[in-house]
């Protein structure tokens, strides 16, 4: 595959669909909402397909993170919801934000998510390996950069930096 010039919100948006049915309402639940700020942005050239991986690996954390709230204590989620917000930093880079309200990450860990392996799920959720993906798709194959700005039951939020014409490394 090729670097290509791809809108990034075309790749939010078919992940989005995929992960359609994981947001929709169970019988008990609350549905998990969705809220976009799409600013205007440059296209970015890169690799679509990794990217959308990106995406997928950290909506489809938020989604767990959320869900796993939802089962454990409903009632401290009345309003379960995911926030994309998309902004052009300058010309050449744009910058992706990933957010959920859900438990938050704990300071303790935040420093190992990144690692391949380390994941806080039971046996056969989780591979612990979707952030340390995530990250190598961005940093070393786009020149971008990924970082977690999350505090315990604060949330957690992904940020993604990428420049508009990618370098690999
Ligand atoms: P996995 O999802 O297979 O556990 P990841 O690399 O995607 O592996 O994530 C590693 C760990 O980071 C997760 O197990 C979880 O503890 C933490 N994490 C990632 N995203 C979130 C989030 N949105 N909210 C809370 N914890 C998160
Ligand atoms: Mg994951």
């Amino acid at each position: 595959a090729q670097k290509k010039p791809v809108n990034i919100h075309e790749g939010i948006d078919s992940t989005l669909m995929i992960l359609q049915n994981r947001l929709k309402a169970r019988s008990t639940y609350p549905e998990i909402e969705v809220d976009k700020h799409y600013a205007d942005l440059p296209l970015v050239e890169c690799y679509a397909g990794q990217l959308n991986q990106v995406f997928m690996n950290l909506l489809s954390n938020s989604i767990d993170a959320l869900e796993e709230t939802l089962e454990l204590h409903p009632e401290k989620l009345p309003y379960p919801k995911i926030g994309i917000a998309t902004e052009a930093i300058d010309s050449s880079w744009v910058r992706i934000k990933i957010f959920d309200n859900g438990p938050g990450i704990p300071p303790e860990i935040v420093n190992r998510l990144f690692d391949p392996f380390f994941t806080t799920k039971p046996i056969g959720k989780g591979t612990g390996l979707g952030l340390s993906i995530s990250y190598q798709i961005i940093v070393e194959k786009h020149g971008g950069r990924l970082n977690c700005v999350s505090e315990a039951h604060q949330g957690a939020m992904f940020v993604i930096e990428i420049p508009v014409q990618t370098t690999e490394r």
